[in-house]
């Protein structure tokens, strides 16, 4: 089994973020082959064709782009992709568009994305040193619904397939609430709670 973790900033492909978030990955899925690379040419051509007039990427739209080509070359579920978009991002679903989600995942395709941007741009000044630490939380947040987390079933799920314990799968509204939640609960260190690491381990 494998997990990629793609960027489209080619220049710099071994962002702090990135390497927070294999690193935690990692630690809770060690039998998993976790990669961090650039995005090939396909997947150059998926986030044209997701590119909207005014320049955002659709975020969902790129992922069924992939869906087509994970089809395409016979790509096994078990091969989780995390592309990590540093173009302002959207998300267009039934007619309703909305601006600026820090993620999008369709978790039954094995596909996640993240927008660095919308999650950056809502970052405040007194916490910006930060960041690396914010963005890698969604990553790490995103990967963890291709692993299905978190089942409805679960008595800790709550609304949206989110954790209620002191967990990266929890749902935070602000980057604010994500800090706090990694400097406070988490003791500084992003982490799954013991039942998330239990069902990232047993699903698969
Ligand atoms: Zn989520
Ligand atoms: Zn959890």
């Amino acid at each position: 089994m494998m997990i990629e973790i793609k960027t489209d900033v080619m220049r710099h492909p071994r962002q702090r973020y990135l390497e927070i978030a294999a690193e935690v990955l990692q630690r809770n899925l060690p039998s998993e082959t976790i990669s961090i690379s650039g995005i090939d040419n396909n997947e150059k051509e998926n986030l044209k064709a997701a590119r909207l007039h005014d320049g955002v990427i659709d975020l969902r739209e790129y992922i069924i782009h992939q869906i087509v080509d994970r089809e395409r070359f016979g790509v096994k579920d078990s091969h989780k992709v995390s592309t990590v978009i540093s173009d302002g991002a959207c998300v267009v679903e039934n007619g309703r568009r909305i601006n600026n989600p820090y993620g999008y995942s369709i978790s039954s395709s094995s596909e996640a994305t993240i927008s660095t941007r919308s999650v950056e741009r809502m970052i405040p000044e007194q916490i910006r040193r930060f960041t690396d630490l914010i963005i890698a939380y969604t990553i790490v947040h995103e990967t963890g619904h291709l692993f299905g987390l978190v089942s409805s079933e679960s008595r800790r799920h709550r609304t949206g397939k989110h954790c209620g314990n002191i967990c990266v799968m929890q749902s935070t509204a602000t980057p604010e609430a994500t800090l706090d939640l990694i400097a406070g609960g988490m003791g500084g260190d992003i982490c799954f709670c013991s039942e998330c690491v239990y069902d990232l381990n047993s699903r698969h």
